[in-house]
């Protein structure tokens, strides 16, 4: 069967009040691919603003989850209560968190168990920076971290992976389909190797880094590219033309 097709919109520390609203508004009145499924990640604290204002169908995800209960841990939020407030995905490995806030492969993984144990999906990320793509190490950084997963996390089922360059985010500077599809399909043979064969053939690999309308055409048709995680172009109107990418 056909791996449904999969755009995530990543806000990072992004927007207010209104324009949270305003993005809403625009994704619940535009005409999306029906067969598109559809994940916006605004900031916590509009989380629940999301939430209440999306219409039935796209769904809201965070951009971080801790990987213990509920408890004492000043500035977190956790699984039960993302759930609680019908939010139903979470991002984790981000190279932002990974690069400024220090995150580990390690708390990484216990995150990802923690969120998919407790019934969210999660958009696991990982990517090499330029450095490491010009040694050569691009497939080995990238199977390393999610390797990482793999060793705590059997079910693969709600793990929806994003491939994304540290060196094409934010930066303008997309991978040509060829870097792309390369990386992916490595993934996907990790996956088969590491996973399961199942895993390989349902997991949905997305791609991120600045994708935009204008070139995530080329991008979709690539046979293991099933989809994009946006940042900067999810803050815009011409989110609904990458949403409907396949279109
Ligand atoms: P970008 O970010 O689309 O702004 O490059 C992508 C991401 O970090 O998820």
């Amino acid at each position: 069967m056909a791996r449904q097709f999969f755009v995530g919109g990543n806000f990072k520390m992004n927007g207010n009040i209104k324009t949270i609203k305003d993005i809403v508004n625009n994704l619940n009145n535009a005409k999306l691919d029906p067969n598109t499924e559809v994940v916006i990640a605004p900031p916590s604290i509009y989380l629940l603003l999301a939430r209440e204002h999306l219409r039935e169908g796209l769904e809201v995800a965070s951009q971080n989850v801790f990987d213990k209960p509920n408890g004492a841990f000043t500035g977190e939020i956790s699984v039960d209560q993302l759930k609680e407030s019908g939010i139903t995905w979470a991002i984790l490995g981000h190279s932002e968190r990974r690069v400024i806030l220090q995150e580990d492969d390690t708390f990484i993984a216990n995150k990802t168990r923690a969120a998919v144990e407790g019934g969210l999906g999660v958009i696991l990320c990982c990517g090499e920076s330029l450095e490491q793509r010009e040694a050569g190490k691009t497939i080995e950084v990238v199977t390393r971290q999610l390797q990482a997963v793999a060793e705590k996390v059997k079910d693969w089922s709600k793990i929806v992976v994003a491939y994304e360059p540290i060196w094409a985010i934010g930066t303008g500077k997309v991978a040509t389909t060829e870097q792309a599809q390369e990386v992916h399909a490595a993934i996907r043979n990790w996956l088969k190797s590491s996973v399961s064969a199942e895993a390989a053939e349902k997991t949905r690999i997305l791609y991120g880094g600045s994708v935009t309308e204008k070139n995530c055409g080329e991008l979709a048709k690539q046979p293991d590219i099933d989809g994009f995680l946006v940042g900067g172009a999810s803050l815009k109107p011409a989110f609904v033309d990458i949403i409907n990418a396949k279109q």
